[in-house]
């Protein structure tokens, strides 16, 4: 239920956004888990409690979807869509492998898309040009989780994508060995340590 699990209380654990984005989903090792998104609604909360879009934007994003509920249902669907497509593909360039032919068409027509949208300006702070998007639109979430998975899947951060064997969760591993195992050492870590004291004392048994 979702009144049990309020979004806000998801943790960011991915190291980045379109991963924390694949991870609204409880636990992806077990078939009866819970899916933190039901509608367009939650994904303006998310976007909020992930810092994705500012306050102004998701008040600006809440009016539209009032005003065109069939259109933010289906962007709503699209955004579901291109949750499940990031665990696909990234779970194909965790073994070094390119997705399925499909899956790298529908990307290619996310990635067109979103690119439609956006825009180059410059960013006085950073001292450099930045790429953003420029109308706020319902699909701006989309565009976002988009930009996000391109930065990564083109860059060398791609290697430090793995995927908590616990819950299933993916995650940016940024230790400098390369040895992070869960995608929390509070929740799955502990878990795990705790299955495999059971199994020692049953052995030992
Ligand atoms: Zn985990």
């Amino acid at each position: 239920m979702s009144t049990q699990k309020p979004i806000q209380t998801l943790r960011l654990d991915g190291g980045i956004l379109c991963l924390d984005f694949a991870n609204t989903v409880s636990n992806r090792m077990k078939p009866e888990n819970h899916d933190y998104l039901s509608g367009y609604k939650d994904l303006l909360v998310w976007s909020g409690h992930a810092g994705a879009l500012s306050p102004k934007t998701i008040n600006t994003l809440e009016r539209l979807a009032k005003g065109y509920p069939q259109k933010a249902a289906a962007v709503f669907n699209r955004s579901i869509q291109l949750r499940e497509l990031i665990v696909r593909v990234l779970g194909r360039a965790m073994i070094q492998k390119q997705a399925a032919a499909e899956d790298m068409q529908l990307l290619n027509t996310f990635v067109a898309e979103a690119y439609a949208n956006i825009e180059i300006g410059w960013q006085q702070s950073e001292e450099r040009g930045v790429l953003h998007f420029n109308a706020p639109a319902l699909e701006l979430v989309n565009w976002l989780l988009v930009k996000s998975l391109t930065d990564l899947y083109t860059s060398e951060r791609l290697r430090q994508v793995k995927q908590c064997p616990a819950c299933g969760w993916l995650f940016l591993d940024k230790s400098r060995n390369g040895s992070r195992r869960w995608c929390n050492m509070a929740t799955c870590g502990d878990v795990n340590k705790v299955q495999q004291w059971y199994q020692r004392k049953r052995k030992d048994q």
